[in-house]
């Protein structure tokens, strides 16, 4: 089965092109994006996962709406984190001079020494952001190092993505996702954030920020509330960029962001249209509407 990530860095540079040309202003966030991305690639062929479920198992999962992680979580290679940890905080300074010297302290942190970074990485990988924030003040990790919740759960979840995305891969390659109908994660959990329609034949697919699986999920239904009635669900877009829509449900006012690929003819890298489309969480906050569930942790 053909896998849907990563993409090729090649089709990155030039999808961060193609906004930068409209948007000089994005210049120092695709950078540290791309930082991030270059460790988070290397790393993917480094990081070996077993897949302790049987592949029925995941498939029951998927028929029962369970996403994997809350079956079962897994062990994560410890050492290759904090490698992975230590790289990520590396590419964030040397690609953004605005950078608070104090991430260096992070990876000093209690949690991440070895008596005690195996429990922190089963507290946390099923959290999302704002859990994540909370576990952090929780802690004090914000005070001992210095840095916002924020900033720190940003670098946790980045160091974190190409463990859960091999596990992803590892699921997709086994069951693929064709059974779950969620608007969450079938592998992780996270919130989907964002959606397009396939280029191919205007399906639409939700894409989890964090680990990168994508799904199919019905057009005419809302994925935070299962409204299904159309009256109630409609989109807007800037005007003349029919390419860039937001999608609304009026029953639970969330909003998703979607890129129609069909009426842009060609095929889309949704992580990066999540940066450029900031414009769209404007307009959909004026108009009233939330971001779903809780926020993927932005670059800002
Ligand atoms: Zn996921
Ligand atoms: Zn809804």
């Amino acid at each position: 089965m053909q896998q849907s990530y990563p993409p090729t860095m090649d089709n990155v540079e030039e999808t961060i092109n193609f906004h930068l040309e409209k948007d000089k202003s994005l210049a120092p966030v695709f950078a540290v994006y791309k930082s991030i991305l270059t460790v988070q690639l290397d790393y993917l062929g480094k990081i070996e996962v077993n897949l302790t479920l049987a592949t029925e198992k995941i498939k029951d999962c998927f028929r029962q709406g369970k996403h994997l992680l809350a079956e079962q979580k897994p062990v994560l290679d410890s050492l290759l984190f904090k490698e992975v940890l230590a790289s990520i905080i590396k590419a964030i300074q040397a690609a953004s001079p605005d950078a608070p010297e104090e991430l260096t302290n992070l990876a000093e942190l209690a949690e991440f020494e070895t008596k005690n970074i195996d429990s922190f990485l089963q507290q946390v990988i099923c959290l999302n952001k704002e859990e994540m924030e909370a576990f952090i003040e929780e802690k004090e990790m914000d005070k001992r190092a210095a840095l916002d919740s924020e900033v720190i759960a940003f670098v946790i979840f980045m160091s974190l993505s190409p463990f859960v995305v091999r596990i992803m891969q590892a699921v997709e390659t086994v069951a693929g996702f064709s059974l779950w109908r969620q608007g969450y994660c079938p592998v992780c959990g996270q919130t989907a954030q964002i959606a397009k329609h396939r280029n191919e034949d205007g399906a639409r697919l939700l894409e989890c920020w964090f680990c990168h699986a994508q799904w199919v999920f019905p057009r005419v239904e809302c994925p935070y509330c299962d409204n299904k009635e159309q009256k109630k669900l409609r989109f807007f877009y800037v005007p003349g960029n029919k390419g860039y829509q937001v999608h609304v449900c009026e029953v639970c006012k969330s909003y998703l962001k979607t890129v129609d690929a069909k009426s842009l003819q060609k095929d889309v890298i949704l992580e990066i249209e999540s940066i450029a489309t900031g414009q769209l969480d404007l307009l959909a906050e004026q108009e009233g509407y939330k971001p779903p569930g809780s926020r993927a942790p932005l670059l800002h």
